[in-house]
């Protein structure tokens, strides 16, 4: 294969694969063992030192999507998080972390960072002077979050980079909403990118797995604590997620399409009130969207009309399934109120601009036609019965 760089379905369907020289397999066998042997070989290998045979080659792919020169596979999003911060911080250091933020975030932050001597500042806000406000002498990591959750708001990846690099201050983002296939923050110069690959790397609502992608020297800083700390990815499981990854492209792609019409659709109904997506000219940070991602990716939020219960609304769907989760192949809705942010207080969750009524969307790759008809029909019953 000549040195030009593959396009995104070919790194998506080739990189990476082990080649099954016994007996020519098409697709890369699955190594199983926790025992090799020691003696005459160059890797003394273990699952939990993260390097058997799918573990090494999966991370090639995941690598080449982001643009980065080395990743590491772990048993969930939250363990590459919890790893990549345990790595590169220790007592008396501080983090500065984005305000909107996955709460798993929040709550390892809150309850895990105190015990370890390591002091957190959560950003007021998410511009750029957001984060330079919450710099402190100490600050070693900043950490963004960017399309996030559930409100969609954009972060200036470059702008927050610079500023951290000017100060001699890690960058880390969770790149889960985007997936690599609409942004790869590599480029913007962020240090450490990390996936949920639960979400769109899985894509099937069946795998629990997480990524961190970065330089070699960073990512071999991460394996030093990771043989300590035992958040490996199961091979079973690895095998999977390869298979998986040679359709991102294919599904992301459909899935962003799918989201941007049905963003349009949600936007000129008017039993909607308000859609939350970067790709409409009418989000405050479209502009900044487009300049930093490659699509606007296939999560949205929408509020209903005051007098449509959201609840009563998503009963009467029939396509689209209610679900905590996101990112797999099939549309699904959450109320923020009643899961993800159930925990905070009214007062909270008008501070951060979550209604009751705010709906979020995770488009799947069903036709639109479909997608648009379901919604409608949704809609056309409330609206019976409120006339009831
Ligand atoms: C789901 C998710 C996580 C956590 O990943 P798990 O695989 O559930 O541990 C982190 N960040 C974002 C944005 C997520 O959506």
């Amino acid at each position: 294969m000549s040195k030009k760089k593959l396009g995104l379905n070919s790194i998506c369907t080739h990189v990476g694969e082990i080649k099954d020289s016994q007996f020519k397999g098409a697709i890369s066998p699955i190594y199983l063992s926790t025992s090799y042997a020691y003696d005459n070989v160059d890797v003394k290998r273990y699952p939990r030192y993260f390097n058997t045979p799918n573990q090494e080659h999966l991370v090639k792919k995941i690598a080449a999507l982001e643009g980065a020169e080395d990743a590491l596979l772990f048993g969930s999003g939250m363990a590459a998080i919890s790893h990549m911060f345990l790595a590169f911080l220790k007592k008396g250091d501080h983090i500065v972390v984005q305000n909107t933020l996955y709460g798993g975030t929040r709550n390892f932050i809150k309850g895990e960072c105190p015990k370890y001597g390591i002091a957190y500042t959560f950003t007021n806000g998410y511009a750029v002077s957001d984060f330079e406000a919450a710099i402190q002498d100490n600050t070693k990591l900043i950490h963004m979050e960017t399309p996030s959750n559930p409100l969609l708001t954009i972060t200036d990846i470059k702008a927050v980079t610079d500023l951290a690099q000017s100060k001699g201050i890690l960058t880390t983002i969770d790149n889960t909403f985007a997936s690599p296939v609409n942004q790869n923050p590599i480029a913007l110069g962020v240090d450490l990118v990390m996936h949920s690959a639960t979400k769109y790397l899985g894509g099937h609502s069946d795998i629990l797995a997480g990524t961190v992608a970065g330089s070699k020297s960073h990512i071999q800083d991460i394996w030093n604590v990771g043989i300590n700390l035992g958040g490996s990815l199961s091979d079973f499981t690895v095998w999977m997620l390869e298979r998986s990854m040679k359709t991102l492209g294919l599904r992301v792609k459909a899935q962003t399409k799918n989201a941007n019409k049905l963003a349009r659709f949600l936007d000129d109904n008017n039993h909607i009130a308000k859609v939350y997506y970067p790709g409409l000219p009418s989000h405050p940070e479209h502009k900044l969207a487009k300049l930093q991602m490659k699509g606007f990716g296939a999560m949205l939020s929408f509020e209903l009309n005051e007098g449509i219960d959201a609840k009563a609304f998503q009963k009467e769907l029939k396509l689209i399934k209610p679900s905590m989760s996101l990112a797999g192949v099939e549309s699904t809705m959450l109320l923020p109120s009643e899961t993800s942010h159930a925990l905070l207080t009214q007062d909270e969750r008008d501070a951060v601009g979550i209604s009751n009524n705010l709906i979020r969307f995770s488009v799947g790759i069903e036709s639109y036609k479909d997608l648009k008809r379901d919604i409608e029909h949704a809609l056309s019953k409330l609206k019976v019965a409120s006339l009831a």
